[in-house]
């Protein structure tokens, strides 16, 4: 019996050839933590087949879902597991294609095998043999009908669009979100979460007012990012529109200003990195980096080439990695992110994702496209000498007053709009004197 034993468990050792990146082990040991849609899960990643990912749970029983819905660090830590296994599977495809020569072969033999011992009178052998002869014929015709299971590697090929709308959801109330196969749309009025204008020195006498970044006019982050072959410097390129969204919907430009110049550093942002464009659309220059208290562990902003801009953390919440010269990396080959900075170039150096430039614009005043419009509604302000802003507060719904301070006198915007878009605006300078203008918005 002990040689019909080796024998059967040899043959049970070729039939179920394991091909699972990880075997057994039920225990927590070495287990990982995963996020599926958002619920927690724990257990081992066994393989990616047919475009999904199997993990082992703790309990022994295994799911399979989409890579995209895993959350973002899962993400990065799976494709350079699969990264792996892809590697391992071009070897593979070469024996896979001598197996199945081999198979047709055996198949062939084992019919040959069972006609033998059709038409052959076996009264005269042993019992032992006569077993033997059968289980072997068998299991040469199991193995010969074996298909091999393929571990298919995935690629991420699309965004998941939950993990942004995580980056989005702590300003529900400002911001409406919404996808399709290409484009995360974000909706917004471009107005604020967070107090603004105070701490601006350097001022063109714009103000905030709504944007209607929606409809049509939403700001749209592609769902499918590729990495660039040249990645365009913000140096000399993107110096009008914007180049990435904040969570509150707030557009985020290059932190050089239209003349090339580091916005920052000449005064001509408030306490949260922002100030207000021609069209007094509000937009900042640097990276937000204090939406880090409401992100936590999620991106402070999405850029406009589909690659996340996280804060001065890791996605898994470690130490910050060495940043590429374009600021950001891809750690353990996983996706592309950038990094928020509190030094020049604050968040992106480089675009490293493709994006489409606007052809009526050149560099370095171009701009990406899609982009969405800010119309102005009066003709734009002048630098105002030696002012800085001083306050700046609600007075009433949808009303306004901006203060600022020249030497030690203060003048004063006041402005409100109304339910039918007319924006009236009242100037008060340092010498007292006023004026009233009313504008429409069509
Ligand atoms: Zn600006
Ligand atoms: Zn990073």
């Amino acid at each position: 019996m002990n040689k019909l034993k080796s024998v059967l468990l040899l043959i049970a050792f070729i039939v179920g050839t394991p091909i699972f990146a990880h075997v057994g082990g039920h225990d927590s040991e070495n287990s990982e933590i995963f996020y599926l849609k958002g619920k927690q899960i724990e257990g081992h990643f066994l393989m990616a087949k047919n475009d999904k990912i199997f993990i082992e749970l703790l309990n022994g029983k295994t799911i399979s879902a989409p890579l995209t819905d895993f959350s973002f660090s899962n993400q990065s830590n799976l494709s350079q597991k699969i990264a792996h296994l892809k590697k391992l599977n071009l070897d593979k495809n070469l024996v896979e294609t001598k197996e199945s020569i081999l198979s047709f072969i055996l198949f062939l033999l084992s019919i040959l095998l069972i006609v033998i011992f059709i038409g052959f009178n076996f009264r005269e052998v042993n019992s032992f043999a006569k077993f033997s002869y059968f289980f072997l014929t068998f299991f040469i015709f199991i193995y010969a009908c074996k298909t091999s299971e393929i571990v298919t590697p995935t690629t991420i090929s699309k965004t998941d669009p939950t993990f942004i709308e995580t980056v989005f959801s702590p300003f529900k109330t400002l911001v409406k979100t919404r996808f399709d196969d290409t484009y995360f749309y974000v909706e917004s009025e471009g107005l604020l979460s967070h107090n603004m204008m105070v701490g601006i020195t350097n001022w063109q006498q714009q103000v905030p007012i709504p944007q209607g970044y929606s409809g049509a006019n939403a700001w749209l982050i592609p769902l499918k990012p590729e990495l660039s072959d040249s990645p365009l410097s913000l140096k000399t390129n993107l110096m009008k529109g914007a180049v990435a969204i904040a969570p509150n919907g707030v557009p985020i430009f290059n932190p050089l200003n239209n003349r090339g110049e580091d916005a920052y550093a000449i005064g001509e942002l408030d306490q949260w990195g922002g100030h207000c464009g021609k069209a007094d659309d509000y937009h900042y220059h640097i990276a937000p980096l204090h939406f880090e208290t409401t992100a936590g562990k999620n991106p402070i902003a999405m850029a406009l080439d589909g690659f996340a801009i996280y804060g001065s953390k890791e996605p898994d919440g470690s130490t910050m990695q060495t940043l590429d010269s374009y600021h950001g990396h891809s750690i353990n080959n996983g996706v592309y992110h950038y990094h928020a900075t509190t030094t020049y170039p604050y968040f992106i150096g480089s675009m490293r994702g493709k994006i489409t430039l606007d052809p009526s614009t050149t560099a370095p005043e171009n701009q990406l496209i899609p982009q969405a419009k800010t119309t102005p509604l009066r003709p734009a302000g002048e630098p105002l000498k030696g002012a800085s802003i001083t306050n700046f507060k609600s007075t009433g719904t949808n009303a306004y007053s901006l203060e600022y301070t020249v030497g030690s006198q203060k003048g004063f915007i006041n402005y409100s709009w109304d339910a039918a878009n007319k924006y009236t605006y009242t100037f008060i300078g340092i010498d007292g004197k006023s004026s009233t203008s009313t504008y429409v918005r069509k």
